[in-house]
């Protein structure tokens, strides 16, 4: 009955609602690191509800923050104005952050992070008195989130390019993808990918406001994760041609990838920087927009000077949103979440080991709890499958049925379990993995 009304009525993002009409899936509850449907059958979170779950659903705790909240206020606006939680997930979140970020602008989701840090950058140059720096510097196979400005600076065929007329133009710069690349070499790649923006650089840097770059690893794209030395060097030349540096740590902030922001695994100092999803610890929709003093500065002025940065959402700093990221931050600290992540998954990273011995696994990434399992026809010639075969799709389908939920990219299975998952259930997931991979790739061959 339930399963008809979401038929007649839902238009679920992401989604062929054919594949749903086809494959519904309601859930009902969840607990600890399991989510449980409608007809009681139980899943692991293996992708931490995309990407977002911390502590596992249901968390004593952060319940406890939100209910505590509700007895003051739930909402005001943080136009002109502030609130208690707002301001106090502030100071924490500057305390936690790369410390040439001093300022923090709220926003609902991770493109609004995004968008806002376009807008910040573009107009900083603005308020600078150098209005001819207006274009961006975006990353092949990078993902921003879905809003128009984040998608511009994106760069996903699949998804983006029937948006192409409504899109300003971006430089596009290569991203090390070493598995895919002609050498296979991480430190070649890597120094090619950098000499290239160097060249655009050196080119285009005088009309250039910023660049955008994912932390670390490229999500959405297959969890590419980048060289080492990659992050930093795009740092360097972002200075040495005075363009600035937004990163977006949507994906990889708090804690994911063994580190609070995955910019500190190479000291990276960004201009501006995003993040949302972990914020929570997948509870409520707030996300962030860092900026330095100096950006700050470039719009503090009398109002007359038109210098005010005049953007804002309805829900901007919502109270329960900032009460239960406050307390979820609190258990960051009293349950070494970080360094948790941190141990953990060098025994993940055995675990997934067991994967290569299937034939159809062509490479494993990881940073933190932050994996990809490329899937190929061909392991010898990294031959990629028929798109139209859906291998991953399949693969996540079998999941699923053995009990188990994660959403796979082409033909990557993303595999970002809740941070709170134990070595024990870390090695439950994939087990599931292993068994459903195994069955549809020797399937489909
Ligand atoms: N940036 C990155 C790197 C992401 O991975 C995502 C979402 O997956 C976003 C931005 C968009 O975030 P949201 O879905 O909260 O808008």
């Amino acid at each position: 009955m339930l399963i008809e009304k979401s038929k007649k009525h839902l238009w679920l993002p992401f989604t062929q609602m054919k594949d749903y009409d086809k494959d519904p899936l309601m859930i009902e509850s969840g607990n600890g690191i399991k989510l449980k449907d409608i007809n009681g059958k139980e899943y692991y979170d293996g992708f931490s509800s995309v990407w977002l779950n911390v502590h596992g659903h249901r968390k004593k705790e952060l319940d406890e923050a939100i209910q505590k909240q509700l007895g003051k206020i739930a909402h005001s606006t943080l136009l002109g104005m502030t609130n208690v939680p707002a301001t106090e997930l502030a100071e924490t979140l500057v305390d936690i952050s790369p410390e040439q970020l001093t300022r923090v602008f709220y926003s609902d989701s991770g493109a609004e992070a995004m968008e806002i840090a376009l807008k910040m950058a573009f107009q900083y140059w603005k308020n600078k008195e150098q209005p001819e720096k207006e274009k961006f510097i975006a990353m092949q196979n990078g993902y921003h989130g879905d809003t128009i400005g984040a998608v511009s600076v994106g760069s996903i065929e699949l998804y983006h390019n029937v948006y192409g007329p409504l899109m300003f133009e971006s430089f596009k710069a290569k991203v090390p993808y070493v598995y895919r690349s002609e050498s296979g070499d991480a430190d070649k790649c890597r120094d090619e990918c950098l000499a290239e923006l160097e060249q655009l650089l050196i080119k285009h840097h005088s009309e250039i406001a910023a660049l955008s770059i994912e932390s670390m690893v490229q999500g959405a794209s297959g969890m590419i994760t980048m060289p080492e030395g990659f992050l930093a060097g795009v740092r360097q030349l972002c200075t040495q041609y005075d363009v600035l540096m937004i990163v977006d740590e949507v994906a990889t902030g708090f804690g994911r990838t063994g580190k609070m922001f995955a910019c500190e695994h190479e000291n990276v100092q960004p201009d501006l920087m995003a993040a949302g999803k972990g914020l929570t610890g997948g509870y409520l929709p707030i996300a962030i927009t860092l900026a330095t003093e100096d950006i700050f500065q470039a719009f503090y002025d009398d109002y007359q000077t038109l210098k005010t940065f005049f953007h804002g959402h309805s829900y901007t700093g919502n109270q329960l949103g900032c009460a239960v990221a406050i307390e979820n931050l609190r258990l960051f600290q009293l349950e070494n979440i970080v360094e948790q992540v941190a141990a953990k998954s060098k025994l993940l990273h055995e675990q997934l080991h067991e994967l290569t011995s299937l034939s159809h696994v062509g490479d494993i990434r990881q940073l933190g709890f932050m994996c990809g399992i490329e899937l190929v026809q061909s392991k010898e010639t990294k031959l990629a499958y028929p798109p139209e075969q859906r291998v991953g799709y399949q693969v996540s389908l079998k999941m699923r049925e053995l009990g188990m939920l994660t959403r796979p990219l082409g033909d990557v299975v993303a595999f970002l379990p809740p941070l709170c998952s134990t070595t024990d259930e870390l090695g439950a997931m994939v087990s599931i993995m292993k068994e459903a991979i195994d069955e549809v790739t020797s399937r489909e061959c």
